[in-house]
């Protein structure tokens, strides 16, 4: 059945005004202008033997159709397909290239990214290889033309913010026959368009920035390609890891928000990440807008801001323990990109399915820890940094 929901209407108006109004438009039926959370698993069909457009919600949703839609447009893109989580997401790319496909993967990847390659996919089939540095040149090194079939990289990666450059990526995996994916969740499309800079397919864990409010799971892929958008298509509807339509709603709720959330994680980490920079018991700070960092002049180059994460090594004189116990503001919890600051120790959270001996290669050190710094007022973020770690001090 041709199908024309998936494409991209909303003509060209500029990203804030689309982040409002793309994918959706006042309901036909009442009006109303919030798109209705379409509760049914099911719908009743005209006749016998049509083409429904709508059948079944593990198929089609409306809800779930304004976020697709809203989602594509703002990443330039022309589809995307939502599902239950980022891991999800994450799932159908992998499964999305048959059994016996060279897979490149940048080996900086969230500890889930890893989990999922090394103990799902590599046992299903995938001929699964890591690259580190994340750099075009090891990836040309890397790359089997013919055989590789996709390169899938973070930029920023999590937790070190380390910068891929998109553009010079994207032409080396083109050129050995293979297909740029992009984990795009730590900068969003409000920061950065991966598809804009040669990316063939951007991913995103919408639990993050889209939804931007800690209150739903979900992911997404979208890309400009029909062929893949129709795999990823037929994997959602035949394994049905699909997003509920009420969190499709909550996370297109939040959508309409992201550039104004965004400017301001961007400027309240700039000003967390020059209190921890001067701070004595602080030896390293990451963050991309810091011009010591290595990707610094590259993400300036392909990204609008250097996005709402921050993190930071602290010596030996500071117990961890102490720490968290002493923030009363920041909240010591996994996840990222919520509208309240949350603090995470890698090592044991997001990348504890990593194994240490990668960890330590990567610079994932017991002593680091990773904030995502909400949009509360930054004076009071920094003052619950600088109180914690002087209770915790010895
Ligand atoms: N990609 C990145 C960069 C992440 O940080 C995460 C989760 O932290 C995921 C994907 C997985 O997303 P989810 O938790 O929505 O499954």
């Amino acid at each position: 059945m041709k199908d024309d929901r998936d494409a991209t209407r909303s003509g060209r108006k500029r990203f804030a005004t689309r982040a409002v109004h793309s994918g959706q438009r006042p309901d036909p039926a009442t009006g109303a202008v919030s798109v209705p959370i379409y509760a049914t698993s099911t719908y009743r069909q005209a006749g016998f033997g049509g083409e429904p457009r709508y059948e079944y919600s593990r198929v089609q949703n409306p809800t779930r159709d304004a976020l697709e839609a809203s989602l594509a447009d703002l990443e330039n893109g022309a589809y995307a397909c939502a599902f239950g989580s980022g891991m999800a997401a994450l799932h159908t790319l992998f499964q999305a290239c048959p059994p016996g496909s060279h897979v490149l993967l940048g080996l900086n990847v969230y500890g889930g990214t890893y989990r999922l390659a090394e103990h799902v996919f590599r046992p299903w089939g995938l001929d699964i290889e890591y690259v580190y540095p994340v750099t075009p040149e090891r990836i040309a090194e890397a790359a089997r033309p013919g055989k590789t079939r996709l390169v899938l990289v973070e930029t920023p990666s999590n937790p070190l913010l380390e910068i891929v450059p998109l553009r010079e990526t994207a032409r080396v995996v083109h050129d050995a026959g293979a297909v740029l994916a992009v984990d795009n969740t730590f900068a969003g499309p409000y920061l950065q368009t991966p598809l804009d800079h040669g990316a063939d397919i951007v991913v995103h864990s919408m639990t993050k920035y889209l939804n931007g409010h800690s209150d739903s799971l979900g992911g997404v892929l979208i890309c400009n390609d029909p062929a893949w958008h129709e795999s990823f298509r037929f994997l959602q509807k035949s394994s049905g890891a699909v997003l509920s339509p009420f969190e499709a709603w909550l996370i297109l709720r939040g959508v309409k928000t992201l550039p104004l959330r965004m400017e301001r994680h961007c400027r309240n980490a700039r000003d967390v990440a020059a209190f921890l920079v001067r701070h004595p018991r602080v030896l390293k700070v990451y963050h991309p807008d810091l011009p010591g960092h290595p990707g610094h002049a590259v993400h300036q180059a392909q990204a609008r801001g250097g996005g709402g994460i921050v993190s930071f090594e602290v010596d030996a004189r500071v117990d961890l323990s102490r720490f968290v116990q002493a923030l009363e503001i920041c909240i010591y919890g996994e996840s990222l990109g919520g509208v309240e600051t949350l603090i995470c120790h890698p090592a044991t959270m997001t990348h504890a399915g990593m194994p240490e001996d990668i960890r330590r290669r990567l610079g994932i050190t017991d002593r680091l820890l990773r904030i995502s710094v909400g949009i509360e007022d930054p004076a009071d973020i920094i003052a619950d940094l600088e109180q914690a770690l002087a209770g915790a001090s010895s």
